[in-house]
């Protein structure tokens, strides 16, 4: 164990256990049934603990392959097909959750590999280095501050210490009654950090959120801060597999949910919901109707929106659900996604994934022919590069293509190789799922369970009572909605965990 992390346990920062589990017997005592509509992580985690249990559920997914926004199926290129992905992702070591659901495929997670360094680059300032840090706080925030350049001593002591003590005192409750209403970028402002710090330092943070600073909630980015970088043990760093998503996770854990008795239907879309007596009955696309006991809807935001706006019934099952609906369905900004396959390579410095700062589109790069295998062969043969970018937060209404080529002509003002290199395909795709943490949204958010009996939601919108983000929120979320339904039905729980549940200095508030 690091330094930083033996220092950090001896002020709480370690896992905590937000339900032991436990608390009867393994197995469902007598014959219960669910329907899962979804088959992302939130769906598939929920699935996974759901059918180990003994209960028959069957995961509904609309799309051709599972994952999500974590999906990937493969496309034709003109030398052959290759597999893509939804997006790169980081898998933190923080994601308690997640990991463990992964396990069931892999117990030594040995698919998922480290990723040395995370660089932020910025076409006015040198690159930050956020992946060397001691992996636990306080040493880690002050290893960033002693370290950082783009934060002096005399940044330090203008800046408004006060205004930044939020970030130190994350609290559940607290953070959201002081914050929730103020604005992200109202949240920065009062720091009076110098430009430098703000853009390397902080922007590159809230931009991964899927939201705009400007229309993101200070209290979510508050409690992502405490997530990410000053509530856990296990730092900044992260890994990732290095085989396509599908082959790593998804056909795995498909078998995993089959041979514990699980069905999981892809190409099978939900098309509303129906009381049928005390019990649930799934409608899809092609009149089938899946009856069941429990129903976890682990959709994304604005497909819960339809979903539930499709679902008559639940104006009097669930008069609550469906009263936040119509803002919740309301997602992020568009994100976009482009892959590009090119005929070189960039310089060999450069790293596997990087954060941009201050760019207008592009927020991050991701070598997929240093990451994963197949890509990796690609490059190999054809002396070429596989290379992905992402823009988080993007301005509404422009193509695909158009955004992938901003995000092209970007990258070539800070890797010059890059703009040399010739693109012999592109895979460009713009996406609004992601969901929205306006300000004020806090209170109506919806969380795991609802106002009906049976009916639980799972998904990264979905609130939790402890630290969660992302992939992460998701699966914990889906675990949460599947021990709602052991916990009914007589069974033992799945242990939860999280983080330090308040920051460092929370008693201060
Ligand atoms: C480009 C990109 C990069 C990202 N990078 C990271 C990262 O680095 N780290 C991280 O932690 N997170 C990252 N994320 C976020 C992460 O992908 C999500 O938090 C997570 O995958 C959400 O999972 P989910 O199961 O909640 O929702 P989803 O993945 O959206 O799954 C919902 C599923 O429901 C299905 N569905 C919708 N409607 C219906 C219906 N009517 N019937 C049946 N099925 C339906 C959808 O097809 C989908 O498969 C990234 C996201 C994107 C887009």
């Amino acid at each position: 164990m690091a330094l930083s992390q033996r220092v950090g346990r001896l002020i709480g920062v370690r896992q905590h256990r937000v339900d032991p589990g436990g608390g009867g017997p393994r197995r469902v005592p007598r014959p219960v049934d669910a329907v899962v509509v979804g088959g992302g992580i939130a769906g598939m985690s929920a699935a996974v603990v759901l059918a180990e249990r003994g209960v028959r559920v069957t995961v509904l997914e609309a799309a051709p392959n599972l994952g999500g926004r974590l999906g990937a199926w493969p496309e034709r290129l003109a030398d052959g097909t290759q597999m893509v992905e939804h997006g790169f992702h980081a898998f933190f070591r923080q994601y308690y959750n997640w990991r463990a659901v992964l396990r069931r495929i892999d117990p030594g997670l040995g698919f998922l590999k480290p990723i040395p360094g995370y660089p932020v680059l910025s076409a006015r300032w040198p690159t930050e280095e956020f992946g060397r840090l001691p992996p636990a706080p306080p040493l880690n925030l002050l290893t960033l501050l002693a370290r950082s350049p783009s934060l002096r001593l005399d940044d330090l002591r203008r800046m408004d210490r006060d205004a930044a003590l939020p970030l130190l005192t994350y609290d559940p409750v607290g953070t959201y009654a002081d914050l929730d209403a103020t604005t992200a970028e109202e949240l920065l402002d009062s720091l009076r950090l110098p430009d430098r710090a703000r853009a390397m330092l902080f922007e590159v943070f809230s931009h991964s959120f899927f939201n705009h600073e400007a229309e993101m909630s200070a209290a979510e980015m508050v409690a992502q801060f405490h997530f990410y970088l000053l509530g856990n043990g296990e730092g900044l760093a992260f890994d990732c597999p290095d085989e396509d998503y599908a082959t790593a996770i998804w056909t795995p854990l498909t078998r995993h949910v089959e041979r514990h008795g699980g069905r999981v239907l892809t190409g099978t879309a939900a098309t509303a919901l129906r009381r049928d007596g005390d019990r649930w009955r799934v409608e899809t696309a092609d009149g089938t109707g899946y009856p069941a006991g429990h129903v976890v809807l682990a959709v994304d935001p604005p497909a819960l929106a339809a979903l539930v706006r499709a679902s008559p019934e639940l104006a009097t099952a669930a008069p609550e659900l469906v009263a936040r609906m119509p803002a919740f369905g309301v997602p992020g900004p568009p994100y976009a996604v482009a892959r590009y396959w090119l005929d070189g390579d960039v310089s060999r410095r450069r790293a596997v994934f990087s954060g941009v700062s201050r760019q207008p589109t592009l927020d991050s790069v991701t070598l997929y022919h240093r990451l994963e295998n197949e890509p990796r062969i690609w490059a190999g043969r054809t002396g070429g590069s596989v290379v992905e970018l992402h823009a988080y937060a993007c301005e509404p209404g422009v193509p695909a293509e158009e955004l992938a080529e901003r995000m092209r002509v970007e990258l070539g003002t800070l890797w010059p190789e890059f703009a040399g290199l010739r693109v012999r395909e592109l895979r460009a795709r713009v996406e609004a799922q992601a969901p929205a943490f306006a300000p004020g949204s806090h209170a109506t958010r919806p969380g795991v369970r609802t106002d009906a009996d049976g009916l639980y939601l799972a998904g990264d919108g979905i609130g939790t009572e402890f630290p969660s983000a992302l992939m992460e929120r998701s699966a914990a979320t889906g675990i949460v909605a599947a021990n709602h339904i052991l916990r009914a039905e007589g069974a033992a729980t799945e242990p939860v965990r999280s983080i330090r549940p308040r920051g460092l200095l929370a008693g201060r508030r």
